[in-house]
């Protein structure tokens, strides 16, 4: 192979790379609340059960994750990061399963306990505060000005698994109050317990699976307590009051 000819297929490579991480970027995009559902998403996935067919457009996404880092909020700086395990290109790396399932086990705790406990007290990892006294270049979607009345300033974290620790903290302090439970549960009894953002005051289920379910049960026990009153209505004699404590409106 020619220097021009690996130099032809190194760019190659690269903008291959470039493209599976823009693309991973639809995953949390453009919302920080649809940033929160593919956190809380990552945050909840069995890793153990995925395959490496699975596994892969998930690590692209979570390296995307933290290299763009979620919609509005304040980007970190990766210059000095320690990488994930797996380089890639250029400057960008992609997170082993190991390392994937290690920083979602962190996470996943903390999560945990914020819902069990409903208040969560952490360490933020160390990071380094860069300002500079020049005005600082800020970017809004596709337009970008110089706003006079404040500082370059941003964080550098000391590695990416730091930074999506930090990512976590800033959304969690975004939707604290609008995390839930799902309550829903199979004729079993087993609950979902799924951790969800609900978006809407009145969603009260992780999704709309779980809401059918209990939909359709609520449905079904409407439907036999109308046949009971019905067949009992059919009887002989109608004894009054029987059920009294029983008998529910709809
Ligand atoms: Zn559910």
């Amino acid at each position: 192979m020619t220097k021009e000819e690996t130099a032809e297929e190194k760019r190659r490579v690269g903008n291959e790379v470039m493209e599976r991480v823009i693309q991973a970027m639809d995953s949390f995009y453009p919302t920080p609340d649809k940033a929160m559902v593919w956190l809380l998403k990552f945050l909840q996935t069995d890793l153990s059960k995925l395959g490496p067919t699975n596994f892969d457009p998930l690590r692209y996404e979570l390296a995307s994750f933290v290299w763009h880092g979620p919609p509005e909020l304040p980007r970190i700086n990766l210059a000095v990061a320690k990488p994930w395990q797996t380089h890639v290109y250029d400057r960008l790396s992609i997170p082993s399963l190991k390392e994937a399932a290690a920083v979602q086990t962190y996470v996943r705790n903390l999560l945990d306990e914020f819902m069990q406990e409903g208040k969560l007290s952490y360490r933020i990892p160390a990071m380094t505060k860069f300002i500079a006294r020049v005005p600082r270049f800020v970017k809004a979607g596709k337009h970008s000005h110089i706003d006079p009345t404040l500082p370059d300033t941003f964080w550098m974290a000391s590695s990416v698994r730091d930074a999506l620790i930090y990512y976590f903290d800033r959304l969690l302090d975004r939707f604290a109050l609008n995390l839930y439970r799902c309550p829903s549960h199979d004729r079993y009894g087993n609950v979902c317990r799924k951790i969800f953002l609900s978006s809407r005051h009145d969603q009260k289920y992780c999704s709309k699976r779980c809401e059918n379910r209990i939909n359709a049960r609520r449905y079904r026990l409407v439907k036999k307590a109308k046949k009971h009153k019905a067949e009992k209505k059919k009887g002989t004699h109608e004894r009054k009051g029987v059920h009294r404590g029983t008998k529910r409106r709809y």
